[in-house]
């Protein structure tokens, strides 16, 4: 179909962070994506980063930013080219960065929205006691609440993945050369979705279940989700927190 390919969808590594000590990666680092999907409409923006001005998150998670204005900078891209914005859910690495776009529709599935203005478990995560509900709603915001699937602009579509979060999605991307999906946070990496690519079962951590506490809110919908996103068969598969690109080998 249309005039996109493959490198049109570019990742933007906003943040690096070391993981706290109440967090089950501690001590390790760990990054943040944002994508820039190039389309002929303007730059549809999926995920915003880590914003700034949370003592909590600064201190805890001590990022080191760089600002979304650079990043899109650097492939010739700027804040102004951005036509929408998607955040994939509202965890506080998704949205740190809205307020960057007055006027410009950032799309949300519903079913997010509504447990984040609940004080709900994806906004309040275990044991982080913390609100950055500004960070969403700031003047200006324009949100449009999805209830399912939603074309964004033509080619560029919102697929419900629910199990990190309730309302959890990912964005499939039609191209030239195949489709592409940013998974966001389910499955987690690379390596998960090579795993349930043959076993079509949970990709057990090595520690426990450190890693579900982490990543999965819901096992079995998650599950269900992320084999869901497998069985589309994309080509490329892009990860907020992972910095490979999954790839198809001819
Ligand atoms: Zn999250």
């Amino acid at each position: 179909m249309g005039p996109l390919c493959l490198d049109d969808v570019v990742p933007l590594t906003l943040t690096t962070v070391t993981f706290p000590s109440f967090h089950p990666f501690a001590g390790q680092t760990g990054i943040v994506n944002a994508f820039a999907i190039r389309h002929p409409e303007g730059v549809v923006l999926v995920d915003t980063g880590i914003g700034e001005g949370n003592a909590f998150v600064d201190q805890s998670y001590r990022p080191q930013r760089r600002a979304i204005g650079d990043e899109l900078r650097v492939v010739d891209l700027s804040i102004s080219d951005v036509i929408a914005v998607v955040n994939g859910h509202l965890h506080f690495d998704n949205i740190g960065g809205n307020s960057l776009f007055p006027g410009v529709p950032i799309f949300v599935q519903k079913a997010e929205w509504d447990v984040a203005h609940a004080g709900g478990a994806t906004y309040r995560q275990e044991r982080i006691d913390f609100d950055v509900l500004d960070w969403v709603d700031f003047p200006g915001a324009t949100y449009c609440r999805v209830d399912g699937e939603h074309e964004v602009v033509p080619g560029v579509r919102l697929v419900p993945t629910p199990g990190h979060t309730p309302g959890h999605q990912a964005v499939l991307i039609e191209t030239d050369e195949g489709l592409a999906a940013i998974a966001g946070q389910v499955p987690y990496d690379h390596v998960e979705w090579d795993w349930l690519r043959t076993e079509r079962s949970m990709l057990e951590s090595e520690t426990g279940d450190s890693l579900q506490n982490v990543v999965v809110g819901d096992p079995e919908t998650y599950l269900a989700s992320a084999i869901r996103l497998v069985e589309l068969g994309p080509r490329n598969v892009h990860f907020t927190h992972d910095r490979i690109i999954w790839r198809q080998r001819e």
